[in-house]
């Protein structure tokens, strides 16, 4: 037996001198050899540099968009601007529409494995089974004499070889003559783009994006822009003046990116006489086409036809809607040097919030982020109406988000609005401060739902807010699949881009901005970094250098850690031992002296709690050889007096997770009052696992909580107080909900997800759990009745009773994406 206790103590102390000894990671060194140098395009303060250049692209674009064949053809004209210090033997242009050919497939998200039994439209995504024929037709390329130029297509990208090289400071026209079969949205996973049919009126809803041969981006750090579209990474595009003519059936209005011209050609006298009526409308919106009148034109089947003209100024793509199924509305939203028109554009399908909620959010999204960024430089900016998924482009964004039988849930309005502001938000970031979204998704998904949040907190005070909380059950989860926020777009897993690339970075934002940097100083930077870099390319270490260049900030700790690392925050409080001053008669008593360095040196080592007192100290005289040369001598009892009758706190915090950050200490007195002392992160400098500090406090301490407010997302908080306390259990929370097991099993079951997968709800004693397809099967827990919340990442299970004709219904939300569903067995 003693053998036996000798054994178990070597390991235990073995153990804690193996923490104590963990290897220093230099958490506070630079990050400059994580990130490119410096140069002259580049400065090191974050800003472009002297020589910074960008290409650029003007289109003159003709399109014809064909009803009947569901296809689109275009004549485009390009003028390419070749800024670069370099001469180019070859252009790229990117064909996007290429990523649907068949032979392009393991591109594509296919997901899961074959099943025993599987749907059709799963099994569609999985193999393409009907071969639909995608992709462009190249027409022609010619240059201005009408000589076809050679060309050489690599899956989503075309090379263009010029027969001499296009020298530094000149620029190349040439023309590209295409067409294309449009796809149907529903056939493809994640499509931004394509058409949708509604079979009850025969009729179309078209949504075209990366429709025409655009210029690849070529830039200094890059070169050419050489990552194939896979279709989550998105776009890198060049800036440039837009002239577009789409002819579309006579019946059909269409929305687009740009300034309509001729608007006494395509619309009719009334529909004018209400735009100028809604030029002047800043407090609601004005009906241009009203539902009854979308509802007349749906029985229109015209074989006429009417060319709508655009154009648009310094912008990096262009995009349009078009239908005779849409109803139309518009207001002015007057902005600090122009007013910008605020639009949406949706079918009957859409009514009733649509008409009540989205050129409102667009107007709320407008003004927030032109007080948060910089002023929105564009005429107009507007809202289409889709099934599901949204997706920007320049002053036109798609949305998802429809009411079900006319209703909608509290918690499906509030994402479809969230939807709607953040896809407005995409206009700063990445349209006009236009990072590369192939290679950083977070740059602009990140920094756009920063604001977008913003934006719902002032503007939507009712719905729930993403805050430093919501990224902890992402960061405590599996972590041999999770991804730093510092991976390039494609290669994340469709089940971890939302937490990874749009809540990760936006916690990372919301921490630099109310806990670490503050809210001035960072507004200031946020605001120096966008104005830097609007109508350019900025890369992550432009970001990270403006922002501790504008607050005098070393944030490469910061950075280090929560960009390029899946560390977590878990702070312990280990331990706080209290100790009071003995009186000064104690001084010369030797014995006393020792006593209580005795009692000392073991306080706190078995206490849990408060309640034995504290420990006294007796503090002697300093000692002559203390001073050494000094010939000054500070006064002993002056300060002894100081400490007399004053609580002293010792406090050890571990650093579990791995992630440095601040340490936010509460102090809740014994008089009911409260007091936060906070240490900045560089306390982990010279320990990166263990700290040790001390306070004087005049009251007594009853609790001490570290991160009080949950600033930092610390992924346990049962080790962040002293005396330790007990958390509710889930099942206490599970009892809280009232969720019974009775009510639950009436959710349990399969449903049939409209994106044509399954979910499978079932539970397992007080447990409960949806298995999504065939990814794993997720715990989810009750926020209400009907919400529950999947803790691994940003997801939530919603359940409709009666949504389609009394069958139970299910909505799965995760970023803002939704897919609903009804329950078939
Ligand atoms: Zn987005």
């Amino acid at each position: 037996m003693q053998r036996f206790i000798t054994f178990l103590f070597s390991i235990l102390i073995s153990s804690t001198f193996y923490a104590q000894n963990q290897q220093y990671q230099g958490k506070f060194e630079p990050i400059d050899n994580m990130i490119p140098q410096p140069n002259v395009y580049r400065s090191a303060s974050g800003a472009p540099g002297k020589a910074y250049w960008q290409q650029r692209a003007n289109y003159k674009i003709k399109a014809q968009l064909d009803e009947k064949n569901n296809t689109i053809s275009g004549d485009e004209t390009i003028t390419y601007y070749n800024n670069s210090p370099d001469n180019l033997n070859y252009l790229w242009i990117q064909l996007e529409q290429n990523v649907n050919k068949k032979e392009n497939e393991d591109f594509g998200y296919a997901f899961g494995n074959v099943r025993d039994s599987m749907n059709t439209r799963h099994m569609q995504f999985l193999t393409r089974a009907i071969d639909f024929p995608a992709g462009y037709t190249i027409k022609y390329i010619k240059d201005t004499n009408g000589k076809s130029i050679r060309s050489l297509v690599n899956n989503t990208m075309m090379k263009v070889l010029l027969s001499k090289p296009l020298k530094s400071g000149e620029s190349l026209t040439f023309s590209i003559g295409w067409s294309y079969h449009i796809t149907d949205r529903s056939m493809y996973l994640l499509s931004r783009e394509g058409y949708e049919y509604f079979p009850e009126d025969d009729n179309t809803v078209y949504l075209i994006a990366h429709w025409f041969p655009r210029m690849a981006v070529y830039n200094d750090t890059e070169g050419w822009q050489n990552k194939q579209f896979q279709k989550l990474g998105e776009f890198a595009l060049e800036f440039g003046d837009y002239d577009v003519e789409i002819t579309v059936p006579a019946d059909h209005l269409v929305a687009s990116t740009g300034d309509l011209k001729n608007e006494s050609s395509v619309l009719t006298k009334t529909q004018q006489q209400r735009m100028a009526m809604a030029r002047k409308s800043t407090d609601k919106p004005v009906m241009i086409v009203t539902p009854e009148e979308a509802r007349a034109n749906e029985k229109n089947k015209t074989t006429k036809t009417k060319t709508w003209k655009f154009n648009a100024k310094n912008v990096r793509d262009f995009a349009f809607a078009s239908s005779r199924k849409f109803i139309w509305d518009a207001q002015a939203v007057p902005l600090e040097t122009h007013t910008a028109m605020a639009m949406s554009f949706y079918p009957k399908e859409g009514l009733p919030v649509w008409s009540e909620s989205s050129t409102l959010a667009v107007k709320n999204a407008l003004e927030v982020f032109s007080k948060e960024v910089f002023e929105y430089p564009y005429p107009v900016c507007i809202s289409v109406n889709t099934s599901n998924i949204g997706m920007e482009f320049p002053m036109i964004s798609f949305n998802g988000g429809r009411p079900v039988n006319g209703k909608m849930t509290d918690n499906a309005k509030a994402g479809m609005i969230g939807t709607i502001v953040h896809e407005v938000g995409h206009n700063w970031f990445p349209m006009i401060v236009s990072s590369d979204e192939r290679q950083w998704m977070w740059m602009d998904e990140g920094l756009n739902t920063f604001i977008s949040q913003r934006t719902m907190e002032e503007r939507y005070p009712e719905y729930p807010h993403t805050q430093p909380k919501s990224i902890v059950p992402f960061m405590s989860g599996d972590k041999s699949i999770m991804r730093p926020i510092m991976t390039t777009s494609d290669n994340d897993l469709l089940s971890q881009f939302g937490a990874n690339y749009y809540l990760k970075p936006t916690v990372g934002l919301q921490m630099l901005r109310n806990s670490i940097v503050g809210k001035e100083l960072f507004d200031q930077a946020f605001k120096e970094y966008a104005n830097r870099w609007k109508y350019k390319h900025p890369n992550p270490a432009d970001l990270f250098r403006t922002l501790e260049d504008a607050t005098a900030v070393d944030l490469d700790w910061f950075y280090r850690g929560w960009f390029f690392t899946t560390d977590n925050v878990d702070m312990e409080l280990t331990n706080v031992k209290w100790f009071t001053v003995a009186n000064e008669e104690n001084i010369e008593n030797r014995n006393n002296v020792t006593q209580a360095k005795i009692k000392a040196e073991n306080a706190g080592e078995n206490t849990s709690d408060f309640a034995g007192g504290p420990e006294s100290i007796t503090m002697v005289p300093t000692p002559d050889q203390a001073y050494g040369q000094f010939l000054s001598r500070m006064d002993d009892p002056e300060i002894r007096k100081q400490l007399y009758g004053k609580n002293i706190y010792e406090i050890t915090v571990k650093n579990v997770g791995g992630l440095i950050m601040p340490v936010t200490i509460e102090w809740q007195y014994t008089d009911g009052t409260n007091e936060i002392d906070t240490l900045p992160a560089e306390v982990w400098r010279t320990n990166e696992y263990e700290i040790t500090k001390t306070f004087i406090k005049e009251k007594q301490v009853k609790k001490v909580v570290l991160d009080p407010n949950f600033e930092f997302a610390d992924t346990d908080t049962k080790n962040n107080s002293f005396p330790k306390v007990e958390e509710t259990s889930d099942f206490d929370t599970f009892k809280n909900s009232q969720v019974t097991n009775e009510l639950f099993d009436t959710y349990v079951g399969t449903y049939r997800i409209d994106e044509g997968f399954e979910a499978k709800v079932y539970r397992n004693k007080t447990e409960f759990y949806v298995k999504v397809a065939s990814s794993p099967e997720d715990r989810i827990y009750p926020e209400s009745k009907t919400l529950f919340r999947v803790k691994e990442f940003d997801a939530t299970v919603e359940f409709v009773p009666s949504i389609d004709g009394g069958k139970m219904g299910i909505i799965l939300a995760r970023g803002d994406e939704r897919y609903k569903g009804v329950k078939i067995d």
